[in-house]
């Protein structure tokens, strides 16, 4: 994973991966709604940790307190991304490609599988890790890293302009960008603080986990959606002449 996530940050550092702003059919398969395709793409996450739980499970496992609570932290954030943050996400939203979308789905069935089965089969926590430093800071990490993403997901969310009358099905124009402020956009000084947000998480995740399998996928994150905001910010740098000069991508202060 930590050498696709190496990959990943080659490709995307030159290629915009094509949804959202960046969204086209050409070449990429035909679009699908997005509220449908974040919920097929990132369910395979929550189906994982449910099929592991109940059919393969080791005891050890199921027995240990910090191999619950991560399960847990894991699955709550999937059922907000699977779920609660298609719902959140307005129509007019930018469609999603089938073959992004099949690509998405395809990582998440991984990504899924390797936490369920790392957390869930394979790496029982002993009981003292539950107050150990690094448990103890980590899951702290990983609430302020979704606190940040889930906050600034809904202040984008909320920028998205609904064109009045639109209904369900309704062709509905492209909607215009806008600069995002306040929140942990200003506190923070960058241009994606959903990103920024994220890739705490999983960092705190990798932290409290202190396993291969979690920071592998804490690198990827950063891999993924770190040169994604590199383009965010550029298009905003290009868009917005009024665009505050001292915001960063997505690592306060560096990049
Ligand atoms: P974006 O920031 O590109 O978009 C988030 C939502 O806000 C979209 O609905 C988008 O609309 C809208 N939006 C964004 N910027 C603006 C703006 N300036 N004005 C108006 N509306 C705006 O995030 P992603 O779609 O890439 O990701 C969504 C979530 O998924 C994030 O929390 C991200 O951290 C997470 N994610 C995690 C990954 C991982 O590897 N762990 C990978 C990818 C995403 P539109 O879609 O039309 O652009």
């Amino acid at each position: 994973m930590i050498g696709v996530g190496a990959l990943t940050f080659f490709t995307t550092t030159f290629i915009k991966a094509p949804y959202g702003r960046y969204s086209t059919s050409k070449g990429w398969g035909p679009l699908l709604p997005a509220r449908f395709a974040w919920f097929v793409m990132e369910s395979p996450n929550l189906i994982a940790v449910l099929v592991i739980q109940i059919h393969y499970a080791n005891p050890l496992c199921r027995a240990a307190p910090c191999n619950n609570v991560l399960l847990l932290l894991f699955s709550l954030h999937y059922l907000n991304r699977a779920v609660l943050y298609p719902l959140r996400m307005n129509r007019n939203a930018s469609p999603m490609p089938a073959s992004v979308t099949l690509l998405a789905f395809l990582y998440c069935c991984w990504n899924g599988l390797t936490q369920a089965l790392s957390l869930g089969v394979v790496n029982a926590l002993p009981a003292a890790h539950a107050t150990s430093p690094q448990f103890l800071l980590g899951v702290c990490i990983f609430f302020l890293g979704a606190f940040i993403n889930v906050h600034s997901d809904a202040l984008l969310q909320a920028l998205r302009h609904q064109p009045p009358g639109n209904k369900v099905g309704s062709h509905v124009p492209r909607a215009a960008y806008k600069i995002p402020r306040g929140g942990f956009f200003d506190l923070l000084g960058v241009s994606c603080a959903n990103y920024t947000g994220e890739i705490i998480e999983w960092a705190g995740f990798a932290v409290a986990c202190w396993s291969v399998p979690a920071l592998a996928f804490a690198l990827f994150t950063f891999c993924n959606i770190g040169t994604r905001a590199r383009h965010h910010h550029q298009n905003y740098l290009d868009k917005f002449e009024d665009y505050p000069s001292n915001r960063k991508a997505v690592i306060p202060f560096l990049w």
